[in-house]
Formats: C-alpha cells, sequence, structure tokens
C-alpha cells in the first residue's frame, strides 16, 4: 500500500514502533481487522468487540504471515514488529486519513437519512462506465467501515465511491475528515437516528458536518425535493447543485412511469439534454438515485449515453428490494432496513405488483419519541393502498396492526409477537402465485423470513 511503511503507519496514528530498523522501512500490503482474513505482508489490528478481543488472535494472524499488529497492550519483545497504540480504532481512522491523502483519487461521499447504500451502489454504476471505481461494500460505512474500504483502494483505482453513515453529532466530522471527499451527495434528511439528533433540524447539522472538509474544487450535489436540504446555501464559494423531481433547477426527472417489478421508468433532463432510461429496481426512489448517479457522472464527465448504460446496468443487492421468483411466490426481499419513508417507498411498489399483494412488515428502530405514531401512519398507508393482507410483527408493529384495522375493519390485517408466532402459521396464510414485500427495521432479523420463503417448495 503506497507509503504505507511501518514507520510512516506509526507516526500517522502517533503509536509506539517495537521492531527492527530495517523492518520499519517494509510497506504493508494490507490492513485488516478479521483474523479469518489474515494476509501475507498484512497488518492486522485487533478491535474490541462486544463479544471478542482481536488482541487474542495475534499470534495466529503473524504465523499466518503477517508483517505486524497494532497492539493496545505493550507485547514486551515479540519475534515480530508491532506498533503500540492507546486505542486500535482511533489509530484506524488515522492511518486512513493518512492513506487517502497519498493517493491521489477523486472520492465522492455519500450520506443521507435513507437511500445512502442503494445511492452508493447507482453512482459507482454509473461512474464505473469510465472509470476503474472502488466502492464502499456493503454496508461499510461508520467509523471502522470507512477506513477499511479506504485500505481497499489501490493506485489502479480511479475513482472512490464511499458511503458514511453516522448516529450522532461529530461523527461525520470525522468521518469526512477520512474521506476528504471532492463530491458530497446527501440523499435526504429523514427520521433516522431521532434518538441521539433529535429534530430534522439536528440531522441537518450533523450530516452537513461533510462539508467540513470538502476540497476547494468540490462538488456539493443536494436532493432538490428535500425541504431541508433545499435551504443549504453555498459552501466555500461552491454552490449546491439540487436533483429532483419537483425541483428543476438542476437534473431533474419527468415522465415517470412505474414497469411492475422490472423497474421504474423516466426522463432525465440536464440543461437542453435528457434522455429516457429504464431504471432497473422498482420504486419511485429510484428515480432520485439515478438522479444523483446522472449528477455525479456529469461532475465527472461522463457523456449521457455513458451515464443511462450505467444506470441501466444496475444489479440489485440483497435486502434491499431484491425481487426474487421462488416456486411458489414472488418475494420482495427488502427486510435491510425500514423507516417511515422507506416503508412507504416500499407499499407504493408492492402496490403496482400482479396477484395477490401480502405486506409483511416488522418494527421500525431509532424513531424517538413518535415510534408508536409512526408505526400507526404506516398501518394506515398500507391498508389505503391496494394491498391484500397485512401481516405486522413485533411489539411496535402492534400499533401498526391496530391502527391498519381501525381504517380498513374488512382487509386481512393480522399481527404477531415475534418471528416464530409468525412463522408458525405463515404458510397457511399465504397462496401460491402471491407477491411478499419482506420488510423491517435489520435488528428484526427478517432476513430469516425471507430464507423460510426462498426454501419453501
Ligand atoms: P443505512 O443507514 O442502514 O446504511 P441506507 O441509507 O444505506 O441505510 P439503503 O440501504 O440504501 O439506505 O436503503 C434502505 C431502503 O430505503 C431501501 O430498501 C429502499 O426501500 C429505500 N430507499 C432507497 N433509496 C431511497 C431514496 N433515495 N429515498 C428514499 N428511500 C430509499
Ligand atoms: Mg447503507
Amino acid at each position: 500500500m503506497k507509503n504505507l511503511t511501518l514507520e510512516h503507519i506509526a507516526e500517522a496514528c502517533g503509536g509506539i514502533y517495537r521492531g527492527t530498523e530495517e523492518q520499519k522501512k517494509e510497506e504493508v500490503t494490507c490492513i485488516f481487522t478479521d483474523s479469518r482474513k489474515a494476509e501475507k505482508g498484512g497488518l492486522f489490528v485487533p478491535i474490541k468487540g462486544a463479544r471478542a478481543d482481536g488482541h487474542a488472535f495475534i499470534e495466529q494472524v503473524m504465523k499466518q504471515g503477517a508483517l505486524a499488529t497494532l497492539s493496545e497492550k505493550d507485547l514486551g519483545e515479540q519475534p515480530y514488529p508491532y506498533i503500540q497504540v492507546k486505542s486500535s480504532l482511533t489509530a484506524v481512522k488515522d492511518i486512513a486519513e493518512y492513506y487517502l491523502k497519498q493517493l491521489s483519487v477523486p472520492v465522492v461521499g455519500i450520506t443521507g437519512s435513507v437511500g445512502k447504500t442503494s445511492t452508493k451502489e447507482m453512482i459507482a454504476a454509473v461512474l464505473s462506465q469510465k472509470y476503474n471505481t472502488l466502492k464502499t461494500q456493503g454496508n461499510f460505512n461508520n467509523e471502522l467501515g470507512l477506513p477499511l474500504t479506504v485500505f481497499r483502494l489501490r493506485d489502479e483505482h480511479e475513482m472512490a465511491v464511499l458511503e458514511m453513515g453516522i448516529s450522532d453529532f461529530g461523527e461525520m466530522h470525522r468521518l469526512a475528515k477520512i474521506a476528504r471527499p471532492d463530491t458530497c451527495v446527501i440523499t435526504n434528511i429523514g427520521l433516522c437516528h431521532l434518538e441521539f439528533l433529535k429534530s430534522r433540524d439536528g440531522i441537518l447539522k450533523a450530516k452537513t458536518e461533510i462539508f467540513d472538509y470538502l476540497r476547494e474544487d468540490g462538488h456539493i450535489l443536494l436532493n432538490g425535493d428535500d425541504d431541508k436540504l433545499v435551504t443549504v446555501q453555498e459552501v466555500k464559494g461552491i454552490q449546491p447543485v439540487f436533483f429532483g423531481i419537483e425541483n428543476h433547477q438542476g437534473i431533474w426527472a419527468d415522465e415517470i412511469k412505474p414497469e411492475g417489478l422490472k423497474g421504474i421508468s423516466c426522463r432525465i433532463h440536464a440543461g437542453e439534454d435528457s434522455f429516457a432510461v429504464l431504471i432497473p429496481i422498482p420504486g419511485h426512489h429510484m428515480v432520485y438515485n439515478a438522479l444523483a448517479g446522472t449528477a455525479v457522472g456529469l461532475t465527472y464527465g461522463l457523456t449521457l449515453e455513458e451515464i443511462k448504460a450505467g444506470i441501466e446496468s444496475l444489479q440489485p443487492v440483497s435486502g434491499r428490494f431484491h425481487i426474487m421468483e421462488t416456486d411458489r411466490y414472488t418475494v420482495i426481499d427488502d427486510c435491510y432496513n425500514a423507516n417511515p419513508v422507506s416503508m412507504r417507498a416500499s407499499l407504493d411498489v408492492l402496490a403496482d405488483a400482479l396477484g395477490r399483494k401480502v405486506a409483511l412488515l416488522g418494527d421500525m428502530g431509532e424513531l424517538g419519541a413518535d415510534e408508536v405514531e409512526m408505526h400507526r401512519e404506516v398501518g394506515e398507508y398500507a391498508v389505503s393502498k391496494d394491498i391484500d393482507v397485512l401481516l405486522c410483527v413485533g411489539d411496535l408493529s402492534a400499533h401498526m396492526a391496530n391502527a391498519a384495522k381501525a381504517k380498513a375493519p374488512d382487509k386481512e390485517v393480522l399481527h404477531f409477537a415475534d418471528k416464530e408466532a409468525l412463522l408458525a402459521q405463515l404458510f397457511q396464510i399465504l397462496k401460491k402465485g402471491d407477491t411478499i414485500l419482506v420488510k423491517a427495521s435489520h435488528f428484526m432479523e427478517f432476513g430469516k423470513l425471507v430464507e423460510a420463503l426462498s426454501e419453501k417448495t
């Protein structure tokens, strides 16, 4: 890894180097925290987790050929070099910050309340038409995930697309200091993480910390249909570019037409030019993600043809509106996460499906004081749509079910205490040919329901 000698690493993280002078000059080949992913010549970072302490694996990874390790403990004399640090987690952030500065790769940083991963996938699909692009894997977006993503960068990468997620003030400032984005994209200011950030203004303030290290010749790309984001003014002399469906200031879309589970089509306008495109994942929100992809593509000199091809090449990620055809059902696996905005968006798509439509919804977490009301609203919304069966699972979802029953007493609405209670009856409720939306917050582990559905023959 460019310039990442043990000497430079120790300097970058303020650690004490313990090893020979010769080894000090060696560059590490990779940086890893998972002892199962030990690589020859790599630097091991032992992290203390809730369940295990990485320090217990130091001997093992060194035997597997790692070059060196960090350690929060004084390991005394060892046959291998190590860098003693106060906190491995702090060190990893410092090293990532240093490493990214060694590379001249332009960075697109993406944050927002909902849709970061989906937008990141879209932006990377677009940029990959022209550049060798590294993107965050899965959801590696936090204070550990972001550094680990940065460590995957190599000289051959021409662009980096990094997802940046936070739950409290100050966190984005630190992530921004690592990523130093050239381009900042904010998807929306919604209702996630209210526990810490209190209000949407609080969220706006926390997310816009992403501008703290924006480069002077940088770009700010914002969802112009978001009432909070649209208030963002010039930052460091940089005017934000807005994208939206309602807002026609910058990049915008019209002729929006859901194409069932095939996706959603629209026409995207940029100045005098426009192109029609089929976004291969359904959902009104995907139009915003395609607009963000277009805005980034134009920022980095792609033609509209390349942008269109990029959008059309998008692949679904499991758990995020991933449509699966099983022997019996069409399953919309959207179980990765949920909040009131994304619940509504997914229900809209389910309502367009053919055949009987079943919404299998679970609790939404981290909603703060209004959580009961928000669950009630989702329940009411679900039955206001053309959906045949609503199955609610979890404590908070009892409110969803109650509100739905009150609004539409004739609809089939059932509540289950937990997944086990649901599974005991699920296959009696479902019919062959049903389209089933599976969606809840991550902690509900609805992936297990998706598995059960896909295994049913
Ligand atoms: P996390 O905070 O867990 O990282 P995220 O911000 O990365 O979440 P995604 O995983 O991309 O969000 O999307 C979560 C869900 O939100 C998707 O399954 C989809 O239903 C919906 N979604 C995707 N893009 C958008 C968008 N631009 N606006 C609103 N909802 C969206
Ligand atoms: Mg994400």
